[in-house]
C-alpha cells in the first residue's frame, strides 16, 4: 500500500502546480494502491470521491501550494477513515472490568492479554487477574502462565477439563472475592472462524458479561483480516479491535478497512513481541504513517530545489569565520518560508512525524515575520556588529519593529547562542554535525 501511495504522493509534492489530470492521475493511483491493499471496494470508492470533491471544491488546485494541500486533504481523510480519535478502553462503573479476548489462532490474543495487563498496571495503577480459557492446548494454559510472570500478573486456571463457560464464571467470581479491578480471558482461537468456536465464545460472552469484547487481528493477513473482522464482529458484537504485528511489514492497510467495515474502533497496536509493545491506536499517526511523511528523500528533494548549492558553501564559511550576522540569518529565514510550512517541513524529518514533542510544538508562521520585522528595524552597522547592541538601540528596534522589547532582547540572545553552537559544530568536528544531519 504504502509504497504506491508514497510514490504517488512524491508525483504531486515536485509540482507547483496541479492540473485536472495531474488529479486524475493521483487519485487513480490512490484507488490502485487501497485496492491492492484489499479495502473493501465501496470503502475505496467513497474516499477517493470525498478526497476528489475536497481539492476540486475548495479551488484547491489554484490556491497557494496545490500538492501539499491534497497531501494533506488525503492524510485528513485516512484520519477519518480510521475513526479520527483514539478511542479508550471501557471501563464497568463497578470492579472488575470484564475483558474479554477473541480472534484467530496466532493472532496474538495471549500476547495481548500479558500487554495489557501490564498497561493497566504501570497507567493505572490497576490488580487485574488473567484468565486461562483456553482448554485446546495444554501448552496455551502454560503460554498465559509464563506472560502472567513476566509482567507480574495472578493467573487462574482449572486445567483442560473443565468446560471453557465454567472456567470464566469462576474465574470472575475469584477476581470479585480478591477485589481485582480487572479481568482480562484468553480464549482459544481457531486456524479458521468456525461454528464451534463461534458457539463457545457466545457462551463464554453471556456467561460474565464482558464491558469489553477485544478482536485482535494479526496486520499481517491482508483481505483475510477484513472477513476476519466481519465474522467475529456479527456473532460476538465486538467493542473493540487491537491490530498486532504492525512492527512488521504491513503498514496499516488493514486499519484502514477494518474501521470502514465493521464500524468498531481500533484501540490498541501491538508493534513487537515484548510485553512492552503496545500502544493506543492514534488514527492520525497512523494516516501519516500509511502516507510515509516521515519521508527524508522528499524532504532532501525540496531542500535541494529551494536552496542554492553555492550559497549553501558560503554560509557555511561564514559559519565557519565566525561572521554569521543578522543579514545572513535573514536570508536563512527567507529560504526556510520558501519551503513551505515550517511544522510541514519537520514532519518529514525521520521520527518527527510521530514525535509527541512535535504535536505540542507550534510552529507560527507569525514567528518567523516577528523576527523579520526586528532584523528590518536594525541600522546596517547593528546588523553586521551585534554586540553594539545596547539597551537604548534595543528599545529603538522595540519600537521601529512593533514587537516588545523582552521579545527583542529574547530574540538577539538566542541568535548569539545559535551562532556559537553552530561555530562549534563547524568547527570542533564535522562529523558531529553530519550525525546531527543523519540522526
Ligand atoms: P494467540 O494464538 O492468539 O494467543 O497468539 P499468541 O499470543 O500466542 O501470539 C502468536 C505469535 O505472535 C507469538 O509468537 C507472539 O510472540 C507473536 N506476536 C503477538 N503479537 C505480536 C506483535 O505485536 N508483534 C510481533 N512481531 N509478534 C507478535
Ligand atoms: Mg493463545
Amino acid at each position: 500500500l504504502t509504497e504506491r501511495l508514497q510514490n504517488a504522493m512524491k508525483k504531486l509534492r515536485g509540482k507547483g502546480k496541479v492540473s485536472q489530470s495531474d488529479l486524475r492521475e493521483t487519485m487513480r493511483e490512490i484507488r490502485l494502491a487501497l485496492l491492492e491493499a484489499d479495502v473493501n471496494f465501496q470503502v475505496v470508492r467513497q474516499f477517493v470521491k470525498t478526497v476528489e470533491q475536497r481539492a476540486t471544491g475548495a479551488k484547491v488546485l489554484e490556491g497557494l501550494n496545490p500538492s501539499q494541500q491534497i497531501v494533506k486533504i488525503v492524510d485528513e481523510e485516512l484520519t477519518k477513515m480510521m475513526g479520527d480519535e483514539a478511542v479508550p478502553l471501557n471501563k464497568s462503573e463497578k470492579i472488575p472490568t470484564v475483558i474479554m479476548m477473541s480472534g484467530l489462532q496466532g493472532a496474538g490474543k495471549t500476547t495481548t492479554v500479558g500487554k495489557l495487563a501490564l498497561k493497566l498496571k504501570n497507567e493505572q495503577n490497576a490488580r487485574p487477574l488473567l484468565i486461562a480459557d483456553d482448554v485446546y492446548r495444554p501448552a496455551a494454559i502454560e503460554q498465559l502462565q509464563t506472560v502472567g510472570q513476566q509482567v507480574d500478573v495472578p493467573v487462574f486456571q482449572l486445567g483442560t477439563d473443565v468446560d471453557p463457560v465454567e472456567i470464566a464464571k469462576r474465574g470472575l467470581a475469584q477476581a470479585q472475592e480478591n477485589h481485582n479491578d480487572y479481568v482480562i480471558i484468553d480464549t482459544a482461537g481457531r486456524l479458521q472462524i468456525d461454528e464451534k468456536l463461534m458457539g463457545e465464545l457466545s457462551d463464554i460472552k453471556k456467561a460474565v458479561n464482558p464491558d469489553e469484547i477485544l478482536l485482535v487481528i494479526d496486520a499481517m493477513t491482508g483481505q483475510n483480516a477484513v472477513a476476519t473482522a466481519q465474522g467475529f464482529d456479527e456473532t460476538l458484537d465486538v467493542t473493540g479491535v487491537v491490530l498486532t504485528k504492525l512492527d512488521g511489514d504491513t503498514r496499516g492497510g488493514a486499519a484502514l478497512s477494518i474501521r470502514a467495515v465493521t464500524g468498531k474502533p481500533i484501540k490498541f497496536v501491538g508493534q513487537g513481541e515484548k510485553m512492552s509493545d503496545l500502544d493506543v491506536f492514534h488514527p492520525d499517526r497512523m494516516a501519516s504513517r500509511i502516507l510515509g511523511m516521515g519521508d527524508m528523500l522528499s524532504l532532501i528533494e525540496k531542500t535541494q530545489k529551494e536552496y542554492d548549492q553555492k550559497q549553501a558553501a558560503e554560509l557555511s564559511e561564514k559559519i565557519k569565520e565566525n561572521t554569521f550576522d543578522f543579514n545572513d540569518f535573514l536570508d536563512q529565514m527567507s529560504q526556510i518560508q520558501k519551503m513551505g510550512p515550517l511544522d510541514e517541513i519537520m514532519k518529514m524529518i525521520p521520527g518527527m512525524a510521530n514525535n509527541p514533542a512535535l504535536q505540542n510544538v507550534n510552529m507560527d508562521p507569525k514567528d518567523i515575520e516577528h523576527i523579520k520585522a526586528i532584523i528590518y528595524s536594525m541600522t546596517e552597522q547593528e546588523r553586521t556588529d551585534p554586540d553594539v547592541l545596547n539597551p537604548s538601540r534595543r528599545r529603538r528596534i522595540s519600537r521601529g519593529s512593533g514587537r516588545p522589547v523582552q521579545e527583542v532582547n529574547r530574540m538577539i540572545k538566542q541568535f548569539g547562542q545559535m551562532k556559537t553552537m553552530m561555530n562549534k559544530v563547524s568547527k570542533g568536528n564535522m562529523s558531529g554535525m553530519e550525525n546531527v544531519m543523519q540522526s
